[in-house]
């Protein structure tokens, strides 16, 4: 089941030579004609004239060269039950996808449906993606979904979790076994999460044992988080039990009164907001303005294709179309740009390591297409324009850890077809699944 990604192709030394460099961090600056160097998986030089000397080189003019995009919050495992709840709400998406789909997932689909939800994240430049896989029915579920990722060559951070309508398989002997077995050795690219139900949905005495295990395997947590129905106040009930943490990566929370949200800045932990998917299911009001105010690092997440778009620019766009709804204070393009690369990274704790195109950091990159017929003339406001108007027809090349996925508007994966064959007829068996 395994296909290890040997598709990816990674010399020693890449130059993207002329780009139109749009950098993220420390804020949000556009550079034309710059070339960016990549030697071994790793930014050495940004910069203009750099020498080609030993390099293969990607002609980047009339490209936009952009860090690779970190989705914080994706069940990436569903793409197989793509839009199957594009009108349901948060209650009859729960018993759909959860109560009666779930259960019908194979080790099969679970493959494919990692397999393929990554490489759609890498179609359309998400590099980096915390996959939130409540899907463990058996150990098996947890070693294909493992695969999937490994399979499509994404950098992910893997969160471990089990099916909310399924306690009995919540067994912490499962995962420890599944990182002896799948994450003893050095791969860097994917990583292991714990991701529990928590203690707006699971009683605090469950949840200490979860944040135990965590700790036990120096894991980092990925958590849902409201108002009920378990714990009114789920953040007050973790500081009780002396449980708050800087590993914990905290969702949606759109139902929480702003000192909880406080007590998460304080802690160091991080929030990960999925707005397109809060708003069409009805979890609460716009959340991006109220983290900015209480100062907590913040990514996005697209969170579910059973229900919206699985690419960061309709996300981008979401996110500043409901924060302008919202109270508090204005936010603009180059805001979206830092939360959906720097700000995302920050909030997987890997901001050392990628969300920016910093010299040093992992050569996570793409680049776009400025001589699209949407993106054209665009010379105004490079990074206004990626946020407004570009879309993942324009990713025409897509690198992680310097290694190619995408080139020239094409995925390089040597079983896209099969894969895609296999999604379609999961896909097919499940939409009959009684
Ligand atoms: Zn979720």
């Amino acid at each position: 089941m395994t296909t290890p990604a040997t598709h990816t192709h990674s010399p020693d030394r890449l130059l993207l030579r002329g780009g139109t460099v749009v950098d993220t961090d420390p804020h949000v600056t556009a550079r034309p004609n710059t070339d960016v160097l990549i030697e071994h998986g790793t930014i050495v030089a940004v910069g203009s004239g750099l020498s080609a000397e030993g390099a293969e080189v990607v002609d980047a003019r009339e490209r936009i060269v952009l860090p690779g995009f970190v989705d914080t919050h994706r069940h990436v495992w569903q793409s197989v039950l793509r839009a199957v709840a594009v009108d349901s709400d948060l209650g009859d998406y729960l018993g759909l996808v959860l109560g009666r789909l779930s259960p019908a997932m194979r080790p099969e689909d679970v493959y494919t449906g990692n397999l393929v939800g990554a490489l759609e994240c890498l179609d359309s430049g998400i590099t980096t993606v915390q996959d939130f896989s409540h899907v463990q029915h058996r150990a098996e579920h947890g070693d294909a979904a493992v695969s999937g990722l490994r399979a499509a060559g994404i950098r992910a951070v893997f969160g471990y979790g089990h099916p909310p309508f399924d306690p009995a398989a919540r067994d912490p002997r499962l995962v420890r076994d599944l990182r002896e077995r799948l994450f003893a050795g050095d791969d860097e690219l994917v990583t292991l999460a714990l991701a529990p139900g928590g203690p707006s949905y699971t009683p605090i005495d469950v949840v200490e044992e979860d944040w135990r295990l965590a700790a036990e395997l120096d894991i980092p947590l990925a958590v849902h988080v409201g108002s009920g129905p378990v714990a009114q106040r789920p953040i007050e009930a973790l500081r009780d039990r002396g449980l708050l943490n800087a590993r914990t990566l905290y969702i949606h929370g759109n139902s929480l009164p702003d000192d909880e949200l406080a007590m998460i800045a304080d802690s160091g932990g991080a929030l990960s907001i999925a707005p397109h998917i809060e708003a069409q299911m009805g979890h609460g009001a716009p959340m991006i303005n109220r983290s900015r105010a209480v100062g907590l690092v913040t990514g996005l997440g697209v969170d579910v294709v059973t229900s919206g778009p699985g690419d960061m620019f309709s996300l981008l766009r979401a996110t500043l179309l409901t924060s302008q709804l919202a109270e508090g204070s204005r936010l603009f393009a180059a805001d979206m740009l830092r939360l959906a690369t720097i700000g995302g990274a920050a909030a997987l704790g890997l901001a050392d390591r990628i969300g920016s195109l910093a010299v040093g950091k992992q050569a996570d990159v793409i680049l776009l297409r400025a001589d699209a017929v949407n993106l054209v003339g665009a010379t105004h406001d490079i990074a206004g324009a990626v946020v407004a108007s570009a879309h993942p027809g324009n990713v025409d090349t897509v690198l992680v850890a310097g290694r190619t996925v995408k080139r020239a508007g094409r995925l390089t994966h040597p079983h896209l077809s099969t894969a895609l064959a296999d999604a379609h007829n999961s896909a097919a068996r499940l939409a009959t699944t009684p």
